[in-house]
């Protein structure tokens, strides 16, 4: 689960990561109070108006501005609020902004230059570990660093039995070039952000800038924070921070109904029952020259109700052109799922519009095929093995 830069703050906050300073507002007069009280708080006297949206590159796309006094900030905040953001990470359209978050400026002059650095902790899936990921070259596209410059990309592996340890924190400091108090700073920094991700159960902190401000204070100036959804149930508190306007709506109506979707960008449609099969007919789609439109689990019982609720998702999607309903049958039997996809079918009329190629194996398949095959004036067509049913897909799109 994705959360705002605000929230991800919030927590970094509440683990004793410093940050840059901030409050959200939705519309443009409250930007200007979260001002004023921002600037009781912390005597700031200029700010950064940054949209709220989950999509990273804002500044890129328009979406973070410097206002230098409360009628910039209205202004801005105006200007900002209810645009159609575009940035690197969006579609062409871009992501509608509900709301800003009023920062205190960070990147005030001072004794030293401020400087930006890039870090991220992250489980390393080939390990098995958590590590922490940084570079002194941040602020920038980290991609483009990686690709350019990859030696400036460095990672830090941490034991799970002893946490992160204070010579690693030290090690980071040093290799982002660090000294005197500004070291310091930093090992406090990735030991308390590292805890934060621990204990917060986080898939992701992407920290990209952490800044090293002119009088020597180490801070999160960004925050990409990604919750591991699977530990919601241990963080009650987290649950609320939820955004569904971030979402795809489809996605959000298909979780609602209990079905596991992802939309894409092709134009076959899929119904597949378990993860590993739907990634299977998603490659066979492609195969067979098309493109998978979703992909979509609709999980064990694959009877009438649900094969009629998710027929409904995936037809929302208009650049579906067939849809291939690949689904073994172990306890729920082939025939039951058959007659499922024929009664949806009935049911829903002259919504479905494109030819459905059925493909089912496994417990009672000849019955099933057999009942579809029997079925007059509907466009489906079965198919017992996988590559036939991948040279149906591919008949129905010439
Ligand atoms: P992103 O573009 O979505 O990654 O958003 P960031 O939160 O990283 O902000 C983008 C850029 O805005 C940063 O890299 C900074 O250069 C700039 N920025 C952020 N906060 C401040 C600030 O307090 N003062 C100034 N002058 N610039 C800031
Ligand atoms: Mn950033």
């Amino acid at each position: 689960m994705n959360l705002h830069e605000y929230q991800g703050k919030e927590i970094l906050n509440s683990f004793g990561v410093r940050i840059q300073r901030g409050i959200v507002a939705s519309t443009p007069e409250e930007a200007v109070t979260a001002a004023q009280k921002l600037t009781e708080e912390t005597g700031t006297s200029w700010y950064v108006v940054k949209a709220q949206v989950h999509a990273g590159g804002r500044g890129k796309g328009g979406g973070v501005k410097l206002a230098k006094n409360l009628d910039e900030v209205k202004s801005i905040s105006n200007d900002i609020i209810g645009m159609m953001l575009v940035t690197p990470q969006t579609s062409a359209e871009g992501k509608l902004v509900n709301q800003v978050l009023i920062a205190e400026d960070v990147y005030y002059p001072g004794e030293s230059e401020t400087e930006e650095y890039y870090v991220s902790v992250l489980l390393n899936r080939a390990t098995g570990k958590n590590m922490v990921m940084y570079s002194p070259e941040g602020g920038m596209d980290i991609e483009e660093v990686a690709e350019k410059t990859p030696e400036l990309i460095f990672t830090e592996e941490i034991d799970p039995a002893t946490g992160i340890l204070p010579f690693q924190a030290r090690k980071i400091a040093f290799n982002l070039g660090l000294s005197g108090t500004a070291f310091k700073e930093m090992t406090k920094f990735i030991s308390a952000l590292v805890t934060a991700y621990e204990k917060s159960d986080a898939a992701m902190f992407e920290i990209n800038p952490v800044l090293k401000t002119s009088d020597d204070k180490i801070l999160a100036v960004d925050a990409k924070v990604s919750l591991d959804e699977n530990a919601l149930y241990r963080h009650k508190d987290f649950i609320e921070l939820r955004d569904i306007r971030e979402e795809h709506p489809t996605e959000v109506e298909a979780k609602a109904a209990g079905l596991n979707y992802v939309a894409l960008d092709g134009n076959v449609g899929c119904m597949v029952n378990g993860a590993g099969l739907a990634m299977g007919t998603m490659d066979l789609i492609k195969q067979a020259g098309g493109e998978p439109a979703n992909f979509l689990d609709v999980g064990g019982t694959a009877d009438a109700e649900r094969v009629e609720i998710a027929f409904g998702i995936i037809l929302k999607d208009p650049n579906v052109k067939a849809i291939l309903v690949n689904i073994f049958g172990g306890i729920v039997r082939c025939d039951r799922v058959a007659q499922g996809v024929v009664d949806a079918y009935k049911n829903m009329g002259d919504k479905i519009n494109v030819p459905i190629i059925v493909r089912l194996q496994g417990t009672n398949a000849v019955e099933a095929k057999a009942l579809i095959d029997a079925e007059e004036g509907l466009n489906v067509i079965s198919a017992t093995e996988f590559q036939e049913a991948a040279e149906k897909v591919q008949e129905v799109l010439a």
